[in-house]
């Protein structure tokens, strides 16, 4: 008879595997994956340490483990990823939500005012992260949100459904501002900002999301310029632009948006202390 795994023997067995393929959290992602394929939280794991799986549960990680061993991120083998504690779904047409940009939504929350209806547009947006984080918080704000790309749209609208945000929240296919039109209190995006050079230099992690999520041009800073450049005909005056940047971009980013004759605010650091949110006014 073969032999019977218990769900510790797994972890343990697939967080080694994934140490030498070179994850980087290992046993975290080796626990993520189990409790993906059984339907349990990573607590109750721990409760169920003794407990053996059967072979059809085995065979179901072991296909995920071999995956994740290629370095595919974990939120792609799952298909979710919480951000500001929402569950969303991902796919590989999106780029997967990060900690860090939970600072833009808690930006533009400082900015506004609760409770009244406001008018916000979001430039890029994924998987809806930003958008429905901040339709989420507040019933009054209505959120504009774009994206170039139909498939991160597809993506983006499911979670507006799931999360039953959709009524809040208008989804346009969109270059930046060219179908948009109105003003708005204010502007918020992580665009793309990874200099061209550094893209063959990435985690394969990283590799694996969409170039269009990350490509900022020669020197990253390719959105922010076509950004101010047209920020300003689509605010409300006054009006607010939150953007994430790169660690090394804050200088740059606020210059620019200088130069288009926008008041600076703040430059926000995140969790590691590394500069990742920049706020500018519009009046
Ligand atoms: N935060 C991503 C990274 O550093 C980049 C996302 C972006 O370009 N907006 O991998």
């Amino acid at each position: 008879m073969a032999k019977q795994y218990t769900i510790g023997e797994l972890i343990n067995l697939s967080a080694g595997y994934l140490q030498e393929k070179g994850c980087s959290s290992p046993r975290l992602d080796a626990e993520l994956l189990l409790g993906h394929v059984l339907g349990l939280e990573r607590l109750d794991l721990y409760l169920n340490f003794d407990k053996p799986l059967n072979a059809d549960e085995v065979a179901a990680y072991r296909t995920l483990i071999g995956r994740r061993g290629q370095r595919i991120p974990v939120a792609y083998l799952t298909g979710q990823r919480e951000f500001y504690s929402l569950p969303l779904q991902v796919s590989e047409g999106v780029l997967i939500p990060r900690p860090e940009t939970e600072f833009v939504v808690d930006k533009v929350l400082e900015l506004l005012e609760p409770g009244i209806p406001t008018e916000i547009l979001e430039l890029g947006t994924g998987s809806g992260a930003i958008a429905l984080a901040l339709a989420c918080q507040d019933p009054g704000f209505r959120v504009t949100a774009v994206d170039v790309s139909p498939a991160a749209l597809a993506v983006a609208r499911a979670n507006a459904e799931r999360l039953e945000v959709q009524n809040q929240i208008t989804f346009v296919e969109s270059d930046l501002f060219q179908k948009i039109s109105g003003t708005y209190k204010v502007i918020c995006s992580n665009p793309p900002y990874i200099k061209k050079s550094e893209l063959s230099a990435l985690a394969p992690e990283v590799a694996a999301e969409p170039a269009l999520a990350l490509d900022g041009g020669v020197d990253g800073l390719d959105f922010y310029r076509r950004i101010f450049n047209q920020a300003a005909s689509f605010l409300e005056q006054p009006g607010f632009v939150v953007l994430e940047i790169g660690w090394d971009q804050a200088g740059d980013v606020r210059r620019l948006g200088e130069e288009a004759g926008f008041t600076w605010l703040e430059t926000v650091k995140d969790y590691g202390g590394h500069d990742r949110v920049v706020a500018f006014k519009w009046e």
